[in-house]
């Protein structure tokens, strides 16, 4: 079971306490109006780490996150463009998946799009309207906040504290400076549907609300997303669903933001990286690693510096594998005790999890992994291959499970040698190695070597 820090109740709180619940995880994505920066890389390794660690532990995860493509920014750059805001978005989102790629983040399962949301969000607002927590002025509808009495709850303030720090409202007409809009009203130029508000777009809070909805039901596990949304968009998310008496989100997960000279790094300030100019300058892993090496909590500063440093440490993770890999053949036949061998490595793995468990302690779990992998070494120095390659080996299967990418290109194995594969591993349990090496030279005849980790059986042509 894993602990995670959840904002609402600013404690860590367990999540999953069954591995027959789905865990059902909803992130706020990307909206898609420029080349995606390092800020907006760090919250998708994030939860890629999250979900992945999660199903390393044996959880089923539906990972939902959506796509903001209708946004102020979106249309500002088309009007600016002289284009249409459907081009803009389209181009950025294929962006956005490029870049995803080159980081190894995994598609979520679901990526909603705000435009087909449309219809479900206006049933939203005119609940909220039915149910007198919205109310209509010229340029729209909005959400009365302080009718929803737990508004305040991420904020970790009341109504009268975030009232006296809220900016000035533009529009005097709001009852408050705090009630957002829900729908705002046509304007020429911008694209609008018809609703019974009259023509316009919805509110970029309300999407959320309806696409985790739709897509993982009303009481769903976790809300991530980066920790400028705490406040005040997942607290607009969740005021909605509250007015309407939904659970919504059980736990709130909030990742610290990347930061140049102390500064959050941001479109609108003009200091950022993209992530396209970092993949291009070094291996797209070591800012993977270099996220892993922070807490996930705290600001990240990003320097050519340190990802000259991840690269480094990533050349002692790819040397490893390259040496278990050489001698993989000859380890089925070595005739050693490997019950010592067996107890270090269940500490190691034991230790491995107590960190990640403790709110995704990946500092730490980085820490040991290289500590284990430097052993690794040393006990293949010292010619004790089995012990060596079995602690090294999982040492790599953790940081390829966490999405280190290989070194190497990675091919799905047949069925058949699936079969031959599996039935290797178990004469290996087994301490039958005879056996394990006749089915070994099997699949080496049909002209592969096999390298097993921890997101499957993979296979190098020979
Ligand atoms: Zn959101």
């Amino acid at each position: 079971m894993i602990n995670l820090f959840d904002t609402a109740i600013s404690r860590t709180a367990p999540i999953g306490q069954s591995q027959e619940q789905t865990i059902g995880i909803y992130v706020c994505g990307s909206t898609v109006y420029g080349p995606p920066h390092i800020g907006h890389g760090r919250f998708a390794l994030v939860y890629d780490i999250l979900w992945r660690y999660l199903e390393y532990l044996g959880y089923q995860v539906s990972f939902v996150s959506n796509v903001t493509d209708l946004d102020d920014k979106i249309i500002d750059r088309a009007k600016s463009e002289g284009r249409s805001w459907k081009s803009v978005a389209l181009q950025y989102e294929e962006q956005w998946w490029h870049d995803m790629e080159l980081l190894n983040v995994r598609r979520p399962h679901h990526t909603p799009h705000a435009t087909d949301y449309i219809d479900q969000m206006i049933e939203l607002i005119s609940k909220l309207e039915e149910a007198g927590y919205a109310y209509r002025l010229d340029d729209g509808v909005y959400m009365q906040v302080d009718k929803v009495p737990s508004y305040g709850l991420l904020a970790h303030q009341d109504l009268a504290t975030l009232r006296s720090g809220a900016r000035i409202a533009v529009d005097a007409a709001k009852n408050s400076p705090l009630d957002f809009a829900l729908w705002k009203a046509a304007k020429p130029g911008e694209p609008s549907w018809d609703s019974p508000f009259g023509k316009g777009r919805p509110g970029w809070h309300t999407e959320c609300v309806v696409m985790a909805n739709s897509l993982l039901g009303k009481d769903f596990l976790l809300h991530g997303g980066g920790l400028d949304l705490c406040f005040p968009h997942h607290e607009n998310e969740r005021a909605q669903a509250a007015a309407l008496g939904m659970d919504f989100a059980e736990h709130w997960m909030h990742n610290g933001l990347v930061e140049v000279g102390g500064q959050k790094m941001s479109k609108s300030l003009g200091n950022y990286t993209t992530l396209e100019d970092i993949c291009q300058r070094h291996d797209p892993s070591a800012y993977r690693l270099l996220v892993l090496q922070s807490s996930y909590r705290s600001p990240l500063e990003v320097t050519p510096e340190l990802m000259e440093d991840g690269e480094k440490a990533l050349a002692r993770i790819y040397s490893l594998d390259r040496r278990l890999s050489d001698i993989a053949t000859s380890v089925d036949s070595v005739d050693s005790d490997l019950s010592l061998d067996r107890a270090n490595i269940e500490e190691v793995k034991n230790d491995f999890q107590k960190y990640m468990n403790d709110d995704l302690n990946t500092p730490s779990a980085m820490a040991l992994l290289f500590v284990s992998l430097r052993q690794a070494n040393n006990l293949l120095d010292a010619n004790n291959l089995a012990e060596g390659y079995n602690l090294g080996k999982f040492v790599i299967d953790m940081f390829y499970m966490l999405g280190i990418k290989s070194y190497v290109a990675e091919v799905e194995i047949s069925d058949e040698l699936q079969i031959l594969l599996r039935e290797r591993n178990e004469a290996r349990d087994n301490r039958d190695f005879v056996k394990a090496d006749v089915l070994r030279e099997k699949i080496k005849s049909l002209g592969y070597s096999i390298e097993d980790s921890a997101s499957g059986a993979k296979l190098r042509a020979l």
